[in-house]
Parts: structure tokens; C-alpha cells; sequence
């Protein structure tokens, strides 16, 4: 049943794929690998949930097993991004499958924990880095590393490196590395930005496409609730019993919303934890690993949660709030119906979200089938506008993402004034 082996990966990968269970590629994995290990830059686009860490994991690793000798103190042979601390982990999960009988080490940096100690790490040197734009500009600050004996590029969920934050991010840390390097980018969607990025960053890259773009896992089940505001906690209630014990997550636009949605659950006999940005690393690590143990089968989320995550036995995602970002919408649904499991992915939509969800609806060129409710008149959100000024990129001194950085300009953790579309830190 061992399928792996045509794809030209070293015996000793093939070996491990094997030991963890892994039978055949999955169709990012069949075209990307290949055209990876010839050291073409790649841009990857796949569906949720169909094997992308894997299809950028197994020809980086192959390169670095063909390299002699150890990475010099403070240096780094691969540098991975990736927009959050957990997906961050994970990925590094991913590739110790790879990596746990060879000599490659893979080493994460990430907001939220001790910089110290990850200095203490770097000095080493390390084949791969694994981390978030953040902190990584934090320990170049410090001098704590040196990128430019980079070969390798990856940026995971690469199109929300255009956010405001991350592209400065980018554009700080991409001088820094080595060339020439093989640069990859992996993402479910692609905006039509991305060819931007693509341009500035990538050298005649080999597009590798498995699904259209923003299109949702195949075996994910959509619905969509029309339903006042003040309906939506009982609604999810009446979602949630009928499946009681199912693992759901569940989206919530803003930090506070989470947090008052969960406290709602819990006083009502719920096992709800939840994560975002206001809670400490210590917190969001043992929600997570908690629900991933199913310890909690409820996790209430803000878009901290919504990209990358893979938690196989999510049952259901409810967007108790729609995303203001049609792809989000794809992300958040793509936490369940993963490696070919299916999954519910149950949307709410309440008078002024019925443009959002238009703008999804659009983005995946479908109609999510309507499970309760009447579609309302559409009411304007202020501040909600597509695009409109550039739409929130390219603007300075954002930086509400950096990890050890001063705190954002106002309360309520965004910076004043521009629109709030896009942004991707301290969710
Ligand atoms: P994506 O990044 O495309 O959303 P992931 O890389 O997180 O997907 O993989 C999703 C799930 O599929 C993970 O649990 C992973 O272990 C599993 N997976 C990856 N490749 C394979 C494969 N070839 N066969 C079976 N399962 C796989
Ligand atoms: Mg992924």
C-alpha cells in the first residue's frame, strides 16, 4: 500500500512516512514534492486540510539531509513563517515526524514565551527555523540570529503574510537571507494580491494548483442560519444539543465576544474553553490541548484559531459571527472535514452580516443552503468596506502583531484610525 516512494524522496523519509502511518500522497503532495526537490519555487494552493505541510515538509527536509556538516552558531539553513504561535508548533510537530532519527534539528520562536531561552536555543544554530514574523524580527533585532545562510524560504498560510504587520514583517526579513534560496508559498486561497508577493519574492515559480481557489474542503456540509443578533446564544445552544459531545469550534469576531460567549456556556453546564488574543500562551496551549484531547469538546475562537490548525476530530465549526474577510470564512470551515474526514461547517448571519456573507458566497461561488431563518434586508456595517485605500496594507507603524513590541495604540488593541479589515495580530 506504500505509495510514497515515486515521488524521489531520500530512503530515510520514505522510512518515516512509513512508521507514521502514511500510505499514499495526497494529490499537493504528488505535484508539489516533485518540482520541490528539482529546487523550483513553488506556490502551492490546496484546499484545506489536504496535506500541505507535508508537500513543503518532505522535499525541504530532503535537501537538508544532502547537506554536510552542521549549521554554524546563531544560523539557520530553512526559515518557515507562519502567522500564529499554535500553528507554528504544529508545523514543527509535522516535520519532527520527518526529522526524529536524523541529525536536522527544527527549532520554533515564537510571541509569548521566554526570549531568553530561545536565544539560548539559536546559538546553537539550527537547520530549520520555525516562527511567527514577530518574534523573529525581535531576535534579529538582538542579533540572537542570522539568516543569511537561509536556503529555504516557506510562508505557510502565505497569503495572510500580505496582511498589514506581516508584509512589513516580510520585507524586513526577506533582505536578511541568503540567496540564491528556494522560496515557497503555501496557502487554501490566494487573492489576487498574491501575485504581488509572488513577484516580489519568488523566482520563476511553478504554480501548483490542486482545486480552485477559496474552494472549501470536499467533504464539508455548509449551512447558514439567518438570525437576529440577540438570537445567535440560543441558537448555538440548540445546535449544540443536537450533538452534544461533538468536538466544535466556534468563531467569534472579537476577543471579548469569545470570552463572554464561553463564560455564557460554562455557567450553562458547557465544557467551553476558548482562545484568543488576550489570553497568555500558557492559556491558549492548554485550551488547545485540551480540545485536541477532547478534555473540552467546545472551543470558542476568534481568527487566532482560524488558519492552519489541524485538530482531526472537529465534528463542527459555527461561525457564530461572520469573518470580515470572505477568506477567512474558507479557513475557519476548513478545521473540520480534514484529510478526507467530512464535517458541518454551520454559518449565523444576522441582518448587518448579510453583505458579508454575500461576499463569501461570492468568493466560493457558491449558495451556502439556508438552514433556518429568512435572509433579512441587508444592514450597513460602518467600517466593514472591501479594499477601499489599499485596504489597510502597506501602512507603517502598524506592528500590532509584534510579539515583544510596545502595545497597540488604543484600547480596544487596534491601531487608530485605518480600517480593521485584514489585520492579523492580537486576536
Ligand atoms: P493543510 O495544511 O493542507 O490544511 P495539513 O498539512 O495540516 O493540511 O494536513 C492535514 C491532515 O492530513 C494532517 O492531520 C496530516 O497528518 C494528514 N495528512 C497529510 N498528508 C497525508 C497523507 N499523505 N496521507 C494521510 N494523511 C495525511
Ligand atoms: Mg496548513
Amino acid at each position: 500500500m506504500f505509495d510514497f516512494s515515486e515521488l524521489g524522496l531520500k530512503p530515510a523519509l520514505n522510512a518515516a512516512l512509513e512508521a507514521a502511518g502514511f500510505e499514499k500522497p495526497t494529490p499537493i503532495q504528488t505535484q508539489a514534492v516533485p518540482l520541490a526537490l528539482e529546487g523550483h519555487d513553488i506556490m502551492g494552493l490546496a484546499q484545506t486540510g489536504t496535506g500541505k505541510t507535508l508537500a513543503f515538509g518532505l522535499p525541504l527536509v530532503n535537501h537538508l539531509l544532502g547537506l554536510h556538516g552542521k549549521p554554524d552558531p546563531k544560523t539557520a539553513r530553512a526559515l518557515i513563517l507562519a502567522p500564529t504561535r499554535e500553528l507554528v508548533n504544529q508545523i514543527a510537530d509535522n516535520l519532527k515526524v520527518l526529522t526524529s532519527k536524523t541529525p536536522i534539528r527544527v527549532t520554533t520562536v515564537v510571541g509569548g514565551q521566554s526570549i531568553n531561552k530561545q536565544i539560548q536555543t539559536l546559538a546553537r544554530g539550527t537547520h530549520v527555523l520555525v516562527a511567527t514574523p514577530g518574534r523573529l524580527i525581535d531576535l534579529m533585532d538582538r542579533r540572537a540570529v542570522d539568516l543569511k545562510a537561509v536556503q529555504h524560504l516557506i510562508l505557510d498560510e502565505a497569503d495572510q503574510m500580505l496582511d498589514m504587520g506581516f508584509i512589513h514583517a516580510l520585507r524586513k526579513i526577506a533582505p536578511a537571507l541568503g540567496t540564491p534560496r528556494q522560496t515557497m508559498l503555501f496557502s487554501a486561497t490566494m487573492p489576487k494580491q498574491m501575485e504581488e508577493l509572488s513577484r516580489a519574492y519568488l523566482n520563476d515559480p511553478k504554480k501548483v494548483q490542486v482545486s480552485p481557489p477559496g474552494k472549501a474542503a470536499d467533504k464539508v456540509t455548509q449551512s447558514v442560519h439567518f438570525v437576529e443578533k440577540a438570537g445567535k446564544p440560543r441558537k448555538l445552544r440548540e445546535i449544540l444539543s443536537d450533538d452534544p459531545n461533538a468536538l466544535t469550534l466556534v468563531f467569534s469576531r472579537t476577543k471579548h465576544g469569545a470570552e463572554r460567549l464561553m463564560k455564557g456556556l460554562v455557567a450553562d453546564g458547557y465544557n467551553a474553553a476558548s482562545i484568543h488574543g488576550n489570553k497568555s500562551q500558557g492559556q491558549r496551549d492548554r485550551a488547545i490541548k485540551a480540545f485536541r484531547a477532547g478534555e473540552i469538546n467546545i472551543l470558542v475562537a476568534t481568527d487566532v484559531a482560524a488558519r492552519g490548525i489541524d485538530i482531526p476530530g472537529v465534528a463542527y465549526v459555527v461561525n457564530f459571527d461572520l469573518p470580515e474577510v470572505a477568506e477567512n470564512y474558507v479557513h475557519r470551515i476548513g478545521r473540520t472535514a480534514r484529510a478526507g474526514r467530512d464535517g458541518q461547517a454551520i454559518a449565523f448571519c444576522a441582518a448587518d452580516e448579510v453583505l458579508l456573507l454575500r461576499q463569501i458566497q461570492k468568493l466560493m461561488k457558491i449558495d451556502i443552503p439556508v438552514a433556518s431563518g429568512v435572509e433579512p434586508e441587508p444592514v450597513d456595517r460602518p467600517k466593514q468596506q472591501r479594499g477601499g485605500g489599499g485596504g489597510g496594507r502597506n501602512r507603517s507603524g502598524g506592528g500590532g502583531f509584534r510579539s515583544g513590541g510596545g502595545k497597540p495604540a488604543n484600547s480596544n488593541g487596534r491601531p487608530s484610525g485605518g480600517p480593521k479589515r485584514r489585520r492579523s495580530g492580537r486576536r
